[in-house]
């Protein structure tokens, strides 16, 4: 059917050329485009000799230029931007250029603050609309299903909904003492911000991971889950007609938060420049470096994630609840394509919105979210590449009422 152009070449963005290979029917070509090319060509040895042809580039992503010349040498129907959220504009810049659909699955980070709003990639909609062009925000899990799994329950389930608790659990176990599952600077950023959710129309915020509770997830069992805030939640109060409350919850041991107490107390997690011998470095950065690199757990992670949206609301008068969720084993994962399941459950939503745009399936000009787009050839998708989904009308209830402060 076409060519996509994938920037990266990290932990996700391995799945997402994984998938498109898989996927060749759809992505005839594809070009594997990062800062260290060296990665890409790795992707393209392990890969090559199928019906998908594949090409590897080097590019900053920082600089549109350089995005623009690739993709006018390439000529792709669609970028799939599998970098780091602090490229999204510069792709989205260099898409506009060339008259190329756009696909990602983060928002748009400002490099010195850690701030999750989609208002800059939001303020694109006039030049998409104008172009002619799909962007496609936040195609990975979460944000990604969960939109998807809400626009599902929104079509199929329920006539209003009301609340919405999305818990998102990892009991996967890689042995090392501490290490992220995704880029270790993003990872750590959103979790050591303040939490936040939305109810009836506010903000409500708390300190960092003030808030736990504990939930019994289906094929995992009882776990400490705490409140976060996470990008979807902005997406999906403006979206979803009627809501009253919208939370977001993620799973984290007691090791884990230790291990970040204290390397949050000593400073390493700062995004504030420092002068080290000589040189200007965000502390975070550093600690990057000598964290296990997040692609390398894929061998050594053992067990299962659970993520999905615990919804309430009303289906012909009655109140209703409803319960969709993934459940993905980190090593049936690695026996697939040689990553664990957080890559695995981003990269797989990134090849499927990518594949509806150019199918044309999920095309219209402007910039949007996946709730904004008909969930049905998505979520049989999701069943078809590898993440089936399962749902119960009769789930474990979060209590409704938080004592947290207003913004
Ligand atoms: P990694 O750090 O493993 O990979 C990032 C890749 O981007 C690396 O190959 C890196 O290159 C490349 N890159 C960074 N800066 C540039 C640049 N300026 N120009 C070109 N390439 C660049 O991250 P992940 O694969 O874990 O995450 C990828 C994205 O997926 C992130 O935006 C993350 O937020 C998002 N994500 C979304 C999730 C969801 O469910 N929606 C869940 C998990 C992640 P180099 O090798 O040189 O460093």
């Amino acid at each position: 059917m076409g060519k996509a152009l994938i920037i990266g070449a990290g932990g996700v963005a391995s799945v997402v050329v994984h998938k498109c290979v898989q996927n060749s029917d759809v992505f005839e070509e594809i070009c594997i485009a990062s800062r260290t090319v060296s990665k890409c060509d790795a992707l393209k040895e392990k890969l090559d000799g199928g019906k998908t042809k594949i090409h590897t580039a080097q590019v900053d992503a920082d600089n549109t230029e350089e995005v623009i010349e690739l993709i006018k040498a390439f000529g792709p129907d669609v970028v799939i931007n599998v970098a780091l959220p602090y490229q999204d504009l510069t792709i989205m810049d260099a898409c506009l250029a060339t008259g190329v659909h756009y696909v990602d699955t983060a928002n748009y980070e400002p490099p010195e603050t850690a701030k999750f709003e989609y208002k800059w990639q939001w303020a694109y909609k006039e030049k998409f609309e104008k172009a002619g062009l799909t962007a496609l925000l936040g195609s990975g899990f979460d944000p990604g299903v969960t939109g998807v799994f809400t626009a599902h329950a929104q079509k199929h389930e329920f006539d209003e909904i009301h609340y919405i608790d999305i818990v998102d659990a990892n009991a996967g176990d890689h042995g090392y003492h501490f290490a992220t599952n995704f880029n270790p600077e993003i990872n750590i950023r959103e979790i050591t911000a303040n939490g936040r959710y939305w109810k009836e129309g506010k903000w409500v915020e708390t300190a960092p991971l003030e808030k736990k509770e504990v939930y019994n997830l289906p094929e995992i069992g009882p776990k400490d889950i705490y409140l976060l805030y996470h990008e979807e939640l902005e997406s999906l109060a403006k979206n979803i007609k009627g809501l009253k409350q919208i939370r977001f919850w993620m799973t984290f041991s007691e090791k884990y938060l230790t291990h970040l107490k204290v390397l949050e107390n000593v400073g390493m997690t700062s995004i504030e420049p420092i002068e080290f011998e000589g040189q200007m470095i965000q502390p975070i950065h550093f600690l990057k470096a000598v964290l296990p690199d997040p692609a390398s757990l894929g061998p050594r992670t053992k067990g299962k994630t659970n993520i999905g949206c615990i919804i309430r609301g009303l289906k012909d008068g009655q109140e209703k609840t409803y319960y969709v969720y993934n459940v993905c084993d980190h090593e049936e994962c690695y026996n697939e394509v040689g990553s664990q399941a957080i890559s695995y459950t981003t990269g797989v939503p990134a090849m499927i919105g990518a594949m509806l745009v150019m199918n044309g399936e999920w095309r219209k000009p402007g910039v949007w979210n996946v709730e904004d787009f008909n969930p049905d050839p998505f979520m049989d998708a999701l069943n078809k590449w590898g993440l089936p989904w399962q749902e119960s009308h009769n789930p474990e209830l979060l209590d409704l009422d938080l004592d947290a402060k207003e913004l």
